[in-house]
């Protein structure tokens, strides 16, 4: 689960992490009043105005209605108000999303830590994520952080740094070192430095993150080390054990089929192809996207209706695939171990009657338990459903439909 900038900061806050202090806002007028209170308790005069999307390269990004970008400065509180409005309401086109880009419905604003007299500041990338190939967490860094670090990493990649973590003894003190030696920091920088790895490193483990990205690290002309901006994954399967994170989610940033298959208990993404799928079962769902491709469509979605595909998960699954208007073709494939093929088959009956003229093909395959009866069931409907028992037959079938 992504979440936003201020939503990460105040995790890592909540881990002893040092960060830039910000308020979000839902209009012009709470903007204004949120950096009043910012400059109460911060002493700042300026501020940075930043859009809240679950997208990245908001500071190169434009707004489309006004011509603003997604990060600005506010030069004295008399600004804040105008430049949130450039923003909120407004859509983002950055690198990282479409053409149409996001709707902005929140801005954080947050106080000005780079000054008026740091005519030098100092940039750093820095993330913390799984290295799936060695299976060891990881702190990625590099000396040239900020808005090019795509460049960097392209052009220079050996000014990007790796440090791998042993995890039975977590980032270690040599490390840490090792990281803010490789940074180019020395006294006071140095020491804040390896703090704030630690903290992160802390954060990443304690929150259940699958990645901290925080670009820029900064190191302020008082060698002060912050977090200005954070990009932050938390793992979807691990929040159970944090209800104050979960509540973090914004179901407005996500695909609304997707959301609403989650809400019905349904494992769903969508993807790009042409044929629609329903399966019982992750593993299974991943070889009938392979068995589609084999015969020559595309998968349209990934779709896991689990363990009980009664007639009513089934009438949804159905209605989730179809609003794709892509789907060409649906191919369910169900493998009845603990639920019999004929209690599935009558209700994709069921499903097919209760919804009327559905006009794509669809093609059932049921194996195991009762599957001559469940094939049965559906030749018998009269429906225009074809059936098979064989995942062959069923592939073929598609193909057919397609061709
Ligand atoms: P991103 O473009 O979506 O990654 O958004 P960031 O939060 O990284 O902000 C983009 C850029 O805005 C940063 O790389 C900084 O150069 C700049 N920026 C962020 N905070 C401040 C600030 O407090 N003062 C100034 N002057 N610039 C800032
Ligand atoms: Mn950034």
């Amino acid at each position: 689960m992504n979440i936003h900038e201020y939503q990460g900061k105040s995790i890592l806050k909540s881990f002893g992490v040092a960060i830039q202090n910000g308020y979000v806002a839902e209009t012009p007028e709470a903007a204004h009043e949120v950096a009043v209170k910012l400059a109460e308790e911060t002493g700042t005069g300026w501020f940075v105005v930043k859009a809240q999307i679950h997208a990245g390269g908001r500071g190169k990004g434009t707004v489309t209605e006004t011509g603003s970008h997604g990060v600005v400065l506010a030069k004295g509180l008399e600004e804040v108000k105008g430049k949130a409005a450039g923003i909120l309401g407004g859509h983002l086109v950055t690198a990282q999303t479409n053409a149409t880009g996001k709707q902005v419905n929140k801005v954080l604003i947050a106080e000005d830590v780079y000054g008026p007299g740091d005519s030098e500041p100092k940039e750093i990338y820095m993330s913390v994520l799984l290295d799936r190939a060695n299976g060891r967490n990881i702190v990625m860094y590099s000396p040239q952080g900020g808005m090019d670090i795509e460049a960097v990493a392209e052009e220079t990649p050996e000014l990007i740094f790796k440090e791998s973590i042993d995890p039975t003894l977590g980032l270690q003190g040599f490390q840490a070192r090792r990281i803010a030696f490789n940074l180019g920091l020395s006294g006071k920088a140095f020491k804040e430095m390896t703090k704030f790895v630690n903290s992160l490193y802390d954060a990443y483990v304690g929150s259940d993150a699958t990645m901290f990205e925080i670009n820029p690290v900064l190191k302020t002309a008082d060698d002060r080390v912050i977090a200005v901006d954070s990009k932050v994954s938390l793992d979807g399967n691990a929040l159970y054990r944090h209800s104050d994170y979960a509540a973090m989610r914004d179901t407005t940033e996500e695909d609304s089929t997707e959301v609403e298959a989650d809400e019905a208990g349904l494992n769903y993404v969508k993807l790009d192809g042409n044929v629609g799928c329903m399966v019982n079962g992750a593993g299974l769902a991943m070889a009938t996207m392979d068995i589609i491709k084999l015969s020559g469509g595309d998968p349209a979605n990934f779709l896991d209706v689990g363990g009980t595909a009664d007639a009513a998960r089934v009438e949804k699954a159905f209605r989730i695939i179809l609003k794709d208007p892509a789907v060409k073709a649906i191919l369910v494939n169900i493998f009845g171990g603990i639920v019999r093929c004929d209690r599935v088959a009558q209700g994709v009956v069921d499903a097919y009657r209760n919804m009327g003229n559905i006009d794509v093909p669809i093609i059932v395959r049921l194996q195991g338990t009762n599957a001559e009866e469940a094939k049965r069931l559906i030749d018998e409907s009269g429906l225009e459903v074809k059936s098979a028992i064989l995942l062959k037959e069923a592939a073929e079938a598609v193909a057919e439909v397609l061709a």
